[in-house]
C-alpha cells in the first residue's frame, strides 16, 4: 500500500537519519497512520518533512519535531502522559502505541471532537480526552510521568511541574509567538534540571498561564 510505504521511508530518511533511536518510539512511527490524521485533501502529504494545517489555524507538527519530543520525555511502559494541545490526536496515538495512558487536553471545540472520532475508530482505548484549558493541567489525574505541551508558551508554566511525578519530565516550547526553543525539565524530588533541545516553531498556547486571547 502506497501509504505504508511512504511510512516506513518517513521514519527511515526524517526520524532514523537524524538520530532517533529509542526502539519503542520509532516502532510507534512504523506503525501509527499519520494519513488518518489529516484531511483527505492532505493525505498525500501526510509523510512530507513539514507541518500542515488541521483548520482552526492550528497545526500537525512536522514528523521529525514529534519524534523528538517523544523520545525527549523517556517513556516507560506504565507511564501515564499528559499531552496539552491534542490538534489532530497524532501525537497523542504516537504516545499511547507506547505507554499505559494518555491524558490529552484541547481547547478549541472542533479539533476535540474530530481527534475524538478518530481515536475511537481506531481503537485507542488508552487515550482519555478533556475539552479546557490545558495550561491548568490536570490537577485531578496527576501526578503524571511526563507532561508534553505541543504549542509555544511564553514562560515554563509552573502548574505543569507541580503536576509532575517526583521523577517527571516536562517537554515545553517556550518563546515568543514566531519562534520558541525546546525546553526538558527533568524533575527529582524537590531538584529541578532544566535542558535545551533547540529552537522550534508553534502555534500559540492560548489560556490562563499562556498566552492572553486576542
Ligand atoms: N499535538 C498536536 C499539535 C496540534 S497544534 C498534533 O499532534 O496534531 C497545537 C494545539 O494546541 C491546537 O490544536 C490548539 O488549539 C491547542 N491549544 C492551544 N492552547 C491550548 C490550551 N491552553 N489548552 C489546550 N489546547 C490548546
Amino acid at each position: 500500500m502506497k501509504y505504508e510505504r511512504q511510512r516506513q521511508e518517513m521514519v527511515r530518511n526524517q526520524i532514523e537519519a537524524r538520530g532517533i533511536k529509542a526502539p519503542a518510539v520509532l516502532a510507534a512511527f512504523r506503525s501509527v497512520p499519520r494519513h488518518l490524521f489529516v484531511s483527505e485533501a492532505l493525505r498525500d502529504q501526510a509523510y512530507g518533512d513539514y507541518p500542515l494545517p488541521i483548520g482552526e489555524q492550528q497545526t500537525i507538527s512536522q514528523p521529525y519535531i514529534v519524534a523528538e519530543m517523544t523520545q525527549a520525555l523517556d517513556l516507560a511502559e506504565d507511564d501515564r502522559i499528559l499531552e496539552i494541545g491534542t490538534g489532530s490526536g497524532y501525537q497523542a496515538a504516537i504516545l499511547a502505541q507506547i505507554v499505559y495512558r494518555v491524558y490529552t487536553v484541547e481547547r478549541k471545540r472542533s479539533l476535540f471532537l474530530q481527534a475524538r472520532n478518530l481515536f475511537d475508530k481506531l481503537y485507542y482505548h488508552n487515550i482519555v480526552m478533556k475539552y479546557a484549558d490545558g495550561t491548568k493541567g490536570w490537577q485531578d489525574e496527576s501526578p503524571f510521568d511526563g507532561i508534553i505541551v505541543t504549542a509555544g508558551a511564553p514562560q515554563i508554566p509552573d502548574v505543569l511541574i507541580d503536576q509532575l511525578a517526583e521523577d517527571g519530565r516536562l517537554v515545553v516550547p517556550v518563546g515568543n509567538q514566531h519562534t520558541q526553543e525546546l525546553i526538558k525539565i527533568s524533575r527529582d524530588g524537590q531538584q529541578i534540571r532544566q535542558t535545551r533541545l533547540g529552537g522550534c516553531r508553534f502555534v500559540k498556547l492560548v489560556g490562563e498561564h499562556g498566552w492572553k486571547e486576542a
